[in-house]
């Protein structure tokens, strides 16, 4: 705003940079993930990333950057020998592969136009006039696209079996946006970066299974997100890429957003498709599943943010391109938030296999002030513990579950030597048990009581009873629970009291 104010101050400015004489304004992209050097500033086209810009920095920057073309030299990240680092020498950028992200903290996130110059609708475009829905499904099938929620089912297998129900006039395509774990950001960062990609994205999935109607459930906490989908939603339908007769063919697809109302068990798909319907959210049994009978009962494409916004590049450049990236069971790329005890805290995207060791200490810069790894819960407060004999796995769908964890939607949180990992399972527990929607027994009382044994344990009031109640009511719960929130529940006491058993005993033995 500073800035905008400074640009509005002094009318009929014009600089010349390599000929051209470009509009002086600013731009309010979506997040460049580097959240440790924030606030951050690029300078285009001169490509300068300034980082940790505080309010007195912007006149300086107008006065020498702006009107000429002068560096702040302490603005930058390092000063090369003789350069200045542009945003991609940043080694938390350098290091990524960005498919979903490309455009984010890029791009003004408020213009379609900045979008399809970028060759944003092509994908669209090549989908409808080129392409059968059939070959798109193909397309998306052979890629290996996996859904990156959480539960990584093949993509395509889903859109053939909603695509596969010809006797039904409608279809949905949904689109969970409700990402609730605690330190997750990476779909908001989509929806405020880029929301042309996911709305494309949603869009070819709708050409491919017919369907008429989409819906994207934005978490409650999103307020942005929901104002760039809908300002990017609009300006679609005013170019005719979206709405009725979608780049004048007889294709029609309309697009609709529901704001979640904070609870973490409507990131469940049924739970979801409830709550859209104006129900409470509250998973049901299954079958049916929702590919069959979704929301208002009709097939259901669900799939996440991060999904449907790595459609447009597979059918753009193919499954092939898509497939050289990952590993082969989990291919193309993923993105994580890495929150905790590093040095540099943000939002990421690597090739599926990355390693721990890559993400943490060449992207992350290692733990912060220098201190020694000592494990990373992943996959949100129902994921697992990850510990320093895992740092060279390669993290794809398929390895991190042989380890008691899950790739969930990608949170990341780091933890150094002297977090306790008791408390680290008690405060996971207390969230989900808080998030349990009571509908079954076993999550709704087993929670409780794993919970109430963790927090007696941390109070020094545990016994060493406790221990195996505990693995018994974990095995229960995972085992019983009707959805995934139960189901995954125990996951962080299961994976702390196999590696870190030690801890939960010092606590009881050293209280005695
Ligand atoms: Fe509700 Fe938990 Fe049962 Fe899921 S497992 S339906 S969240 S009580």
């Amino acid at each position: 705003e500073k800035m905008q104010e400074l640009c509005k101050d002094m009318p009929g400015v014009s600089v010349e940079f390599d000929g051209h004489v470009p509009h002086i304004g600013v731009v309010k992209t979506g997040c460049q993930g580097i959240c440790e050097l924030g606030p951050l500033m690029r300078i285009e086209p001169l490509h300068y990333q300034y980082v940790k810009v505080q309010m007195d920095d912007c006149e300086e920057i107008f006065k020498r950057t702006v009107l000429n073309k002068e560096p702040v030299e302490r603005l930058f990240y390092k000063k090369g020998e003789d350069s200045f680092p542009t945003p991609d020498d940043i080694p938390f950028i350098a290091k990524q592969t960005r498919i979903t992200l490309e455009n984010c903290g890029r791009f003004d996130a408020e213009s379609l136009d900045e979008y399809i110059a970028s060759g944003g609708y092509n994908a669209l475009s090549k989908a409808i006039f080129d392409m059968s829905p059939r070959d798109v499904i193909e397309e998306v099938d052979k890629s290996g696209l996996r859904g990156r929620g959480g539960g990584g089912f093949p993509t395509g297998k889903k859109w053939k079996q909603v695509a596969a129900h010809t006797d039904v006039k409608e279809h949905y395509v949904v689109c969970n946006g409700d990402e609730g774990d605690p330190g997750a950001f990476m779909d908001g960062s989509v929806m405020e970066g880029d929301p042309y990609r996911l709305i494309e994205g949603m869009t070819i999935a709708a050409y491919a299974v017919n369907a008429q109607d989409g819906y994207i459930y934005v978490r409650a906490e999103y307020p942005l997100s929901v104002e760039r989908l809908t300002h990017a939603i609009a300006q679609a339908e005013e170019k005719g890429l979206l709405g009725d007769n979608i780049l004048g063919t007889d294709f029609c697809f309309h697009m609709h957003i529901n704001r979640g109302a904070g609870a973490f068990v409507c990131g469940e798909g049924s739970a979801l498709t409830a709550s859209i319907e104006g129900d409470r959210g509250m998973p049901r049994v299954k079958p049916p599943r929702t590919v069959d009978q979704g929301l208002w009962a009709k097939p259901t494409v669900l799939n996440n943010v991060e999904t449907f916004a790595n459609v447009p590049g597979i059918v753009m450049k193919g499954a092939d391109w898509f497939r050289t990236i990952g590993t082969e069971g989990s291919p193309g790329t993923k993105t994580f938030s890495i929150t905790g005890s590093i040095e540099n805290t943000g939002l990421i995207e690597v090739p599926m296999g990355t390693t721990l060791r890559e993400m943490i200490y060449d992207i992350g810069g290692g733990i912060k002030g220098g201190g020694e790894f000592k494990a990373v819960q992943i996959g949100g407060p129902s994921g697992g513990c990850l510990t320093a004999e895992h740092l060279d796995v390669g993290l794809d769908f398929d390895s991190v579950k042989k380890y008691d964890a899950i790739m969930g939607s990608g949170g990341l949180v780091v933890m150094d030597e002297n977090t306790c990992m008791v408390e680290v399972a008690r405060f996971f527990m207390s969230f989900t048990q808080r998030e349990s929607c009571g509908k079954c027994v076993p999550c709704r009382e087993g929670t409780k009581r794993m919970l109430e044994i963790l927090e007696r344990i941390v109070d020094g009031k545990g016994v060493i009873e406790d221990l195996d109640t505990l693995e018994e009511l974990a095995a229960m719960v995972k085992n019983m629970a009707l959805c995934g929130l139960g189901k995954s529940a125990p996951l962080p006491v299961i994976s702390t009291l196999k590696t870190f058993r030690n801890e939960y005993e010092e606590h009881i033995l050293d209280h005695k």
